[in-house]
């Protein structure tokens, strides 16, 4: 027996004439927590709205928990979505809003107060269920919201950019009551983000996703150590990768930066010879060191600390960010030197944008 909670099949979806979803294969394992990640307007938020049952899929194959859903109504999905907005209703209390689905299902009064206590603390609201929603924090607004979906005891949990609307700090404070929850409850998340940090912090696996495709899919350190694109290199990582142009040598075991007066660089492994590359190299994998120690030699336009790290940015030519842990010595103006550690170098085909 497989472990798969949701299977997408080739999922398509069009909007008039527009493609939204192309081909979209998905498998999810009970007990996971998977994030859609991908720039605005890349398809996450049709993907899930799709396994909500909020919108038609136009082809393909969705199954949950076994069984084919394409054609069922969102309400007998068993599954529970989690706005942005929260989707509170403001004229009912706490209390209320948790109980609503089991109200309708015909679940007594009594009853449906002792469920909302019991999710009141698990989600960190006790004391709280007989205020309206007006009367809450956002964090706590999102705490309902969670609470709302929790009381189905659904198949599986699809938020969508649940945490948008909140500060930073809370932000970071719910993405781990979320995951927390997740693990303690056992559930299956899906969960749309455009945050790559939010995607890589909760997720067990993270799904990266460009204009209707699913560029790759692996575990959060997988995308990051080994992106199978430049698309995925850059979207993964914070600040972003550097890249810039080069020409592998004759032999196929150095890599010649197109700048001026930058020598070769020992790559270690050898790669198909006189071909034209893009190098990418992570800022906190490069260091500001003095000149005689460098790889090549960069104008320093400026440098900018938070106290804890400090990004020191070049000028043109090449243009690159290098993230130092405390400190740095550049200063703005002036001439130094970069090392790049060979091991470190991330090689894309200029034509493909294919990792080599
Ligand atoms: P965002 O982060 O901005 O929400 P997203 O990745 O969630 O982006 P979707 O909302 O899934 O993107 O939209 C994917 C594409 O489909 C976009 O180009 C969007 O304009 C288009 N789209 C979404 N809904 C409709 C619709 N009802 N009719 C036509 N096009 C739509």
């Amino acid at each position: 027996m497989s472990d798969t909670q949701i299977e997408l099949s080739n999922i398509n979806k069009h909007y008039g004439t527009f493609h939204a979803l192309k081909n979209v294969n998905l498998r999810i394992e009970k007990g996971s927590f998977v994030a859609l990640v991908g720039p605005s307007g890349c398809g996450k938020s049709t993907l899930l709205r799709s396994l909500a049952g909020l919108e038609s899929i136009s082809g393909g194959t969705m199954r949950i928990a076994g069984n084919v859903a394409n054609n069922v109504p969102p309400r007998k999905r068993d599954v529970a979505m989690v706005f942005q907005s929260y989707a509170l209703y403001p004229h009912m209390t706490v209390a209320e809003n948790l109980t609503y689905s089991l109200r309708i299902k015909g679940i007594k009064k009594a009853e449906a107060r002792k469920a909302a206590e019991e999710i009141a603390t698990t989600t960190g609201l006790t004391g709280l269920l007989d205020r309206y929603p007006r009367e809450l924090s956002g964090g706590q607004r999102q705490r309902v919201a969670m609470g709302r979906a929790i009381i189905r005891h659904p198949k599986a949990f699809l938020f969508d950019e649940p945490l948008s609307n909140l500060d930073a700090a809370l932000r970071v404070q719910m993405r781990k009551e979320i995951r927390s929850l997740h693990d303690r409850l056992g559930a299956t998340s899906v969960y749309v983000t455009h945050d790559q940090i939010e995607a890589m912090t909760m997720a067990d696996f993270v799904v990266v996703m460009r204009d209707g495709v699913i560029e790759q899919q692996g575990r959060p350190l997988e995308l990051y150590d080994t992106p199978s694109n430049k698309f995925v290199a850059g979207f993964i990582g914070s600040p972003a990768m550097n890249f810039v142009p080069g020409t592998i040598s004759a032999n196929g075991t150095e890599v010649v930066l197109d700048f001026p007066d930058a020598p070769s660089i020992v790559l270690g492994r050898q790669v198909e010879p006189n071909r034209k590359v893009t190098v990418g190299l992570r800022p906190e994998h490069l260091s500001v060191v003095s000149l005689d120690e460098a790889s090549i030699t960069v104008s320093v336009q400026a440098v900018e600390s938070t106290g804890s790290m400090t990004y020191v940015t070049s000028a043109t030519t090449p243009e690159l960010t290098v993230v130092e842990t405390g400190r740095s010595g550049a200063k703005s103006g002036e001439t130094v030197g970069v090392r790049i550690e060979p091991s470190n170098i991330h090689l894309f085909d200029s034509a493909t944008d294919q990792s080599i």
